[in-house]
């Protein structure tokens, strides 16, 4: 099997053994890149130089035989949404065009420190506010399952790199959905960790009490390693949890006989596509046969979901996005006749149509006089959804339900309807309000050959509860084994 089609933890042994060689793997990444790029269009920015000189570091390590951490010397993208030093990082906005960080974020030192080799930056929804990657300032990702569909969103070019195997594994963030809705378009394994478990310092705000980094991988392994590496406290991001280091490998094999799995009636709703409730039912009966518990729950408050999401989501980011005015960095609009003029022409050339609608929306709904009516009147039902899953959690120990309620659709299909474009996120945004953790992970195809994501749902920092079941489906079914034909 070609180097790029194995996962970290495999290639690690190989790197160890001194099978391969970092530098050789790199290689093997970049070849697959120039043969499906131009196809997939996944990336903004490829890092090349700075990957070979990762690569040889890991490799020198290697050779001297020092202890190397799991993702050493292993290629990785990164979401062009979280900073990094000397290298773009664009948003997918032009406003940020020409946006060269002067730091790193705090997950990016992190897994420098893992000797881990930087491949490029991934292509995004704009300021990752979207579901299919088609608000991208610069290109449309597509997925490599299928090119005439969008790969999901934001974090699409993240999940289509990883599902094409154009990186071994790649970073991205989740505020609504965002690395779960794409990872289950594209067959890929993704986890949007409890809120506070990974450092936002240096993650582009959108909405600050929703955002959270995590990883996309071609299994739960890689998950729970690339998950290792990126958690922790941190001094720089006051909403970081301290909480003492677990780690998400040691729970995978224990095996899942007597956990109880809840199935929320709620997410089987209306308009969800026939062969994706078959493929999440059948996972479920795998689950069930491997010991598992299943019983059926409420989640009442489950309908309000996506109305909150875009209260608070874009009322937050009308106030972080506030700092894009052409003055310190990134672009600025040409023949302002004055300051003001200058704010106003920057922003409306700099930025794209969803951006400009969430501002608009989140100001008004901040406005004096409807800020109780909106914001507020939001935030009690964020409590309540959360309540939710507190009771539920009182009887189960984790959710299992569909991520997506429609598997990849139709490259332009749904960008003339914004509000059909917020319906993807109905199963997502109930966890990202909650602030609780959620994995997405392939659970099959649908007739016409397009992934099903299973969503696996637990209590706050209860993620290796994700991961066990996740794993213990993984081993059972193999699905995470099949690959697009790119
Ligand atoms: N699709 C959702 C939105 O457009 C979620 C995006 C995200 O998680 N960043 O806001």
């Amino acid at each position: 099997m070609p180097l790029h089609e194995l996962a970290a933890h495999e290639l690690h042994e190989k790197l160890k053994a001194r099978e391969i060689t970092s530098v050789e793997l790199t290689q093997s990444v970049y070849d697959r890149i120039s043969a499906v790029e131009r196809r997939v269009q996944g990336y903004i920015t490829l890092t090349k130089d700075i990957a070979f000189e990762q690569a040889e570091v890991a490799d020198a390590g290697f050779e001297r035989g020092d202890e190397m951490q799991p993702l050493a010397g292993i290629p990785i993208a990164v979401k062009d949404v979280i900073c990094t030093k000397d290298v773009l990082t664009t948003c997918g906005s032009k406003i940020l065009h020409n946006f060269i960080s002067p730091y790193d974020a705090t997950v990016m030192t992190k897994i420098r420190h893992q000797g881990f080799v930087m491949i490029g930056k991934t292509n995004m929804d704009e300021f990752a506010m979207g579901s299919s990657t088609e608000n991208s300032a610069f290109k449309i990702t597509r997925n490599p399952w299928n090119l005439d569909t969008i790969p999901g969103g934001s974090s699409g070019g993240s999940a289509a790199v990883v599902a094409a195997d154009a990186a071994i594994c790649a970073l991205g963030s989740d505020t609504g959905g965002s690395i779960r809705q794409p990872a289950a378009l594209c067959g890929v394994v993704g986890m949007k960790p409890t809120y506070g478990r990974v450092s936002r310092y240096g993650l582009v705000a959108f909405a600050s009490s929703l955002d959270q980094i995590g990883p996309f991988s071609k299994d739960v392994t890689d998950c729970a390693l690339m998950l290792n590496a990126i958690c922790g406290h941190d001094p720089m991001d006051s909403t970081s949890v301290n909480r003492p280091d677990t780690d998400f490998t040691q729970n995978l094999v224990n095996g899942i006989s007597g956990i109880k799995i809840g199935i929320p009636k709620e997410y089987f709703i209306e308009g969800l596509d026939a062969d994706v409730e078959a493929r999440v039912r059948d996972a479920i009966e795998v689950l069930r046969g491997c010991g598992a518990i299943i019983k059926e729950i409420s989640l009442p408050h489950t309908e309000y979901a996506i109305a909150t999401y875009y209260i608070i989501a874009p009322a937050e980011a009308s106030a972080n996005l506030a700092r894009y005015d052409g003055v310190r960095f990134g672009f600025r609009a040409s023949n302002a006749e004055n300051l003001i003029d200058m704010y106003r022409k920057t922003r409306s050339q700099g930025f794209g149509e969803e951006v400009k609608r969430r501002i608009m929306l989140g100001t008004y709904a901040l406005s004096s006089g409807y800020y109780d009516a909106y914001y507020l009147k939001a935030q009690k039902v964020r409590t309540l959804i959360k309540s939710d899953f507190d009771s539920a959690f009182e009887t189960v120990d984790v959710i299992a339900a569909p991520t997506s309620p429609t598997p990849a659709f139709k490259v332009g299909e749904r960008t003339d309807d914004p509000l059909q474009m917020y319906l993807s996120d109905i199963l997502t945004t109930p966890a990202s309000l909650a602030g609780i953790p959620a994995i997405s992970m392939p659970c099959g195809l649908t007739h016409s050959g397009l992934p099903v994501g299973l969503q696996i749902i637990a209590p706050a920092f209860e993620e290796n509860k994700i991961l066990r079941v996740a794993y213990t489906y993984e081993q059972h079914t193999g699905r995470h084994q099949k690959k697009p034909n790119l």
